[in-house]
């Protein structure tokens, strides 16, 4: 932790007012995500549909949920949260997704987060879904396995890309290092979630290690 974080006063990370890291009339204007979702991947449908048709692109994740729309207060708290460092925006971000996967019923028995790669990890100098991942399994008590989820190449950055690319940026980019997963069942995290194409490309990782099933989590959707 910064020493800065104790000597400043808490800011909101949506629109920077003193008191509080995500102030209650921010925390009351996210848009959570609204039914219909699509029952694999939780992007928001259209009144019509039943299902988007991700079973194809996202093969390895079982479900994918995300708490929030990227847009407003959360997108300008998950932007300081990741690049201005405003570490302890991890515990309200994480508590709204702690809430919405209550609200699901979303049950594992060990929570990984999305890894960075040690170039970026090293500019950066800390993993923005690492610190979720630390938040939500407190609070919904769950354990990370021995090992490691490694990103074993540096990925250009997803943002701007159209949806091939953001797949075949990713492809094969991550890797378990460990021992075997053992059938048990993964909350996958991550900030926030477009594709879901870093999500399943890590999911593929983990279930060649033998995990159990997958459910990749992001506190924000973009809704693509
Ligand atoms: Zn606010
Ligand atoms: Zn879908």
């Amino acid at each position: 932790m910064h020493l800065l974080d104790f000597l400043l006063p808490p800011r909101c990370g949506g629109c920077r007012r003193v008191g509080a890291w995500l102030c209650e009339r921010c925390r009351a204007s996210v848009r959570r995500l609204e039914e219909p979702l699509c029952p694999r991947c939780g992007v928001e449908l259209d009144s019509n549909r039943r299902e988007c048709g991700c079973r194809a692109r996202l093969p390895s994740l079982t479900r994918l949920r995300s708490a929030v729309a990227y847009e407003g207060p959360a997108e300008a708290a998950i932007h300081r949260f990741k690049y201005g460092g405003w570490r302890r925006l991890a515990s309200p971000l994480a508590l709204l997704l702690a809430e919405r996967l209550v609200v699901e019923g979303v049950a594992a028995h060990w929570v990984v987060a999305v890894p960075l790669h040690r170039d970026r990890m090293r500019q950066r100098g800390f993993n923005q879904a690492e610190l979720l991942a630390g938040e939500l399994g407190r609070r919904l008590a769950l354990e990370r396995p021995a090992g490691e989820l490694v990103r074993t190449r540096p990925t250009p950055p997803q943002v701007g890309n159209d949806r091939r690319t953001r797949f075949a940026n990713v492809k094969d980019a991550f890797a378990w290092r460990g021992p075997a997963l053992d059938g048990r069942a993964i909350l996958l995290i991550d900030d926030v979630a477009t594709t879901g194409a870093t999500l399943d490309a890590c999911a593929n990782a983990l279930g060649r290690a033998g995990s159990g099933p997958v459910i990749g989590v992001s506190v924000a959707r973009v809704n693509v």
